[in-house]
């Protein structure tokens, strides 16, 4: 009988555990993915990332049909779903990489043990973390809640080598009767049809394992040099860009790791930017570390004073911040990057975070789900850990009192404004001198320049020195209830 390989956000051939031991196996595989939006507990994909997920499942099923195999897919609840694949295949075991996330285990959990009870076997692998959530613990045996102690532990620890491709998948052949219950790509319905949004999403990315694999050579050849300075540089391809990539498993985080590393053994000279790039890697598993302990993270302030936090943000001010236009160029540029791209620097994700929350005070989970929906490596661990670290609830984080001034940010890290010209066209004309802050530009300036003020480009929504203020009460209020 044949064996199965269920695919979830671990979309490629090489370096894929489960592919690769379920081929050792030596029977026939059949290869199969759930759109599952139904089971309780699961957070059903954002737009942004539905539209990823449309062409990476089309760049797998590409790719398993040239090593001989396919990919077949149907609609969850999962639990259903595959005992339909499992007694329709007749299958005598399933392989499948873990997940983490809380509704996730659940569901496979369950699996496993009635596929266990029936005698049917369930093989779970690591293949999307460095390191799973338990196997990095303090001296005490207990997990990390601070973030440079993790990174040390993993530094001193190996990582696994990549496996190969499978050379040839033995593929089986599928019954009528379970292909019947299958559904088409297009018929999941992820792309949007009218109005067709993607537009701009579409012309900014690749989607599949060859895609990731040229962005990491071409990161390794061309932007690890330099790294760490040009990270926060937002006008600057200066980052990997890898996220989306590694967010459905089209590469592995070991992949990344060992080619960088690869790297520096050929170049010594890369080793400091190398390990600065290598940290942040670490700190997507850190977040789904914490995501495995916390599973409320991505719906619950980890500090529980911040449950009383006096949140005051309204639909008016979330709605110009959703849209990029508060006024502050370098957050409306940061949202419509966002909005355009499906994608956004994350020195920009830090400031239109922070002015979301601290001058807004708007709850950090509205933020968190407009990222959600919004970008294409929105993932259920990076996405609540950041929103949590920069609103100052999350288990390791910047304090409440640290508020981005959102004009001295783009004056450091955006000095001649390339990235606010870039997104936010009606300013492209001021000088370096005024991006950053046009409601300083002499009236004789604005003038000449096509610039009104409330009506070409927005006036700040709120006043950045009484909105820190207001910020600093409204902590301060929460530090009086302890
Ligand atoms: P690089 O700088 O090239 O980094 C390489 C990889 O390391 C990234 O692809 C990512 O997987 C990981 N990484 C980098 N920075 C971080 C970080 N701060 N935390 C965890 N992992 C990191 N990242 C997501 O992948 N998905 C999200 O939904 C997400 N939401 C965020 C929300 C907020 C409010 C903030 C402040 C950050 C968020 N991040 C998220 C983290 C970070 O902004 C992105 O991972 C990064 O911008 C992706 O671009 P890159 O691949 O070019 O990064």
């Amino acid at each position: 009988s044949p064996v199965l390989v269920w695919f979830r956000d671990d979309h490629r051939l090489s370096d894929n555990p489960a592919l690769s031991a379920a081929v050792a196996s030596g029977s026939r595989v059949l290869c199969f993915y759930v759109l599952d939006e139904a089971s309780e507990g699961i957070r059903p994909l954002g737009g942004a990332a539905r539209w990823w997920l449309h062409g990476s499942l089309r760049a797998l099923g590409e790719a398993l049909e040239r090593a001989g195999s396919r990919l077949v897919l149907f609609r969850g609840p999962a639990l259903q779903a595959v005992e339909t694949v499992v007694r329709g295949t007749g299958a005598s075991a399933i392989y499948w990489n873990r997940r983490y996330g809380a509704a996730e285990i659940a569901v496979d959990s369950a699996l496993k043990k009635s596929l266990t009870e029936r005698g049917i076997k369930a093989h779970s692998f690591n293949g999307r973390l460095l390191n799973e959530p338990w196997e990095v613990a303090n001296q005490a045996g207990k997990p990390f809640q601070v973030f440079t102690p993790y990174l040390r532990a993993v530094t001193a620890r190996p990582i696994s080598t990549p496996i190969p491709s499978p050379e040839r998948i033995p593929g089986g052949t599928w019954g009528e009767s379970i292909l019947a219950r299958a559904t088409s790509l297009d018929a999941l319905g992820l792309e949007p049809s009218s109005p067709d949004w993607a537009s701009g999403i579409r012309a900014a990315w690749q989607c599949g394992e060859q895609a990731a694999q040229d962005r990491l050579k071409e990161f390794i050849g061309a932007g690890l040099k330099g790294y760490a300075e040009q990270r926060d540089r937002p006008f600057m391809d200066g980052t990997s860009r890898l996220s989306p990539h590694l967010r459905f498993g089209e590469i592995s985080p070991r992949q990344v790791w060992h080619a960088v590393m690869g790297a520096v053994a050929r170049e010594p000279g890369l080793e400091s930017d190398a390990r600065k790039y290598l940290s942040e890697v670490v700190w997507r598993d850190f977040s789904y570390q914490l995501l495995d302990v916390h599973p409320h993270l991505p719906d619950r302030s980890h500090s529980p004073r911040f449950e009383h936090f006096p949140w005051a943000g309204n639909p008016e001010t979330l709605k110009a911040w959703q849209r990029g236009l508060t006024g502050y160029p370098i957050v409306d540029a940061g949202m419509r990057q966002l909005w355009q791209t499906a994608w956004m620097h994350n020195r920009v994700r830090m400031i239109v975070a922070s002015f979301l929350v601290k001058h807004l005070l708007t709850d950090w989970r509205q933020g968190e789900s407009w990222f959600w929906d919004t970008l294409v490596d929105a993932d259920p661990a990076n996405n609540a850990f950041g929103w949590q670290w920069v609103a100052g609830s999350g288990p390791d984080s910047a304090p409440f009192h640290r508020i981005f001034n959102p004009v001295t940010q783009g004056e450091k890290f955006d000095p001649d404004g390339r990235y606010v010209r870039t997104y936010v066209p009606e300013l492209a004309s001021l000088p370096a001198a005024f991006i950053h802050k046009p409601w300083e530009a002499p009236p004789g300036l604005l003038h000449e320049k096509g610039i009104r003020l409330g009506e070409t480009y927005p006036a700040p929504i709120v006043p950045h020195g009484p909105a820190r203020a207001r910020a600093l009460e409204a902590f301060q209020s929460l530090r009086d209830l302890e």
